[in-house]
């Protein structure tokens, strides 16, 4: 039986693959979406930078997504990619974990990263809701209380000076690691920052609430909110697998339309190289979807010209 072929096959369901997909759509593209559904923000208590959907829960935000995909009849397959290989006849086969090929002419990686998160007791509990990684989705709502800086494998310097203008309180725990310089742990003196060097235990936990970090010593530090540096990795096994070119911490390189080293295959969001916000998951993914809209436009116009 002759097996049908998208035109585009989008790996990953966050705003970047989602927006993509409705642009095509709108375009009369057939679209596949393979998703398996763990965006990144799902923890996060509501969602910022984005004009019109300030404090929406990012549940919310992705039903409101599918209803809208829906009314397009774009399918979302809830799988996990596992394979994606390059055909001789320039499109793409790609293999979920159910064992089912796909194949498209062009594909979009809109895969996400995974962040780290600290191996401290409590970080994991309060992820998104009360321990945060960005001075700009969730600097806003704790201003003007004391703040938390956990930075145990970076040196976490310049973060303290932004959470440091929104707070005005800052402690930096270092957790027993010596990264900062002189000249900038005099620097954090003269702002106002503390920085405790003393091993971290835990986080004091009560109701589902940060009351504090509690250090190896049993003292408990007071704080309204923590916020850690701690990385994140890129979701590239399939970009791996394609040979895509990458940055050396695992982002895509694309050019602006999001167009990759790879003939047909595209990346979008935070697996690209960019800034890590909804917002401008969403546009790369808009950006990829005209890219590759036109893209077939040429191929299969491609004799007349
Ligand atoms: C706690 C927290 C709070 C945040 N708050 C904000 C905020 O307030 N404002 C803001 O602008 N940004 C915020 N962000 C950042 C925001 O979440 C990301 O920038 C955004 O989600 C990126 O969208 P994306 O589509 O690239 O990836 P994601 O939303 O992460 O979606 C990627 C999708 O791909 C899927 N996937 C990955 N690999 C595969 C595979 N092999 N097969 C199938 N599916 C796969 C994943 O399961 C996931 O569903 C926050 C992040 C965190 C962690």
């Amino acid at each position: 039986m002759k097996q049908d072929i998208h035109d585009v096959i989008i790996i990953g369901g966050g705003p970047a693959g989602c927006n993509a997909a409705i642009v095509l759509a709108r375009s009369r593209r057939s679209v596949l979406i393979i998703d398996e559904g763990k965006q990144r923000n799902l923890r996060s208590q509501g969602m910022h930078n984005y004009l019109t959907r300030d404090g929406v829960l990012p549940t919310d935000y992705i039903a409101m997504a599918h209803k809208e995909l829906n009314s397009y009849k774009i399918p979302i397959l809830q799988a996990r990619a596992i394979k994606a290989r390059m055909l001789a006849t320039h499109g793409f086969e790609v293999i979920d974990n159910q064992g089912n090929k796909h194949l498209c002419r062009r594909l979009l990686m809109a895969t996400g990263v995974t962040d780290k998160i600290p191996d401290i007791p409590g970080m994991k509990e309060l992820w998104g809701c009360g321990v945060y990684h960005c001075p700009f989705c969730d600097g806003w709502e704790c201003h003007k209380q004391p703040i938390g800086l956990y930075a145990r494998d970076y040196n976490g310097y310049g973060m303290a000076q932004a959470l440091q203008h929104l707070s005005g309180d800052v402690i930096l725990f270092t957790d027993g690691r010596q990264y900062l310089k002189p000249n900038q742990k005099a620097h954090l003196k003269a702002l106002g920052i503390k920085v405790v060097a003393q091993k971290v235990k835990e986080l004091a936990i009560e109701n589902k609430k940060l009351l504090g970090v509690v250090l190896e010593n049993g003292e408990l530090v007071p704080l309204a909110s923590m916020f850690v540096e701690h990385g994140h990795i890129v979701n590239d096994d399939l970009l791996k697998q394609l040979g895509c070119n990458c940055t050396n911490k695992g982002a895509a390189i694309t050019n602006r339309q999001q167009r990759t080293s790879i003939p047909g295959l595209y990346v979008a969001g935070d697996a690209a190289f960019d800034i890590h916000f909804v917002i401008v998951a969403a546009a790369e993914g808009a950006k990829a979807a005209v890219a590759i809209h036109n893209d077939l436009l040429k191929t299969d116009n491609l004799e007349y010209a």
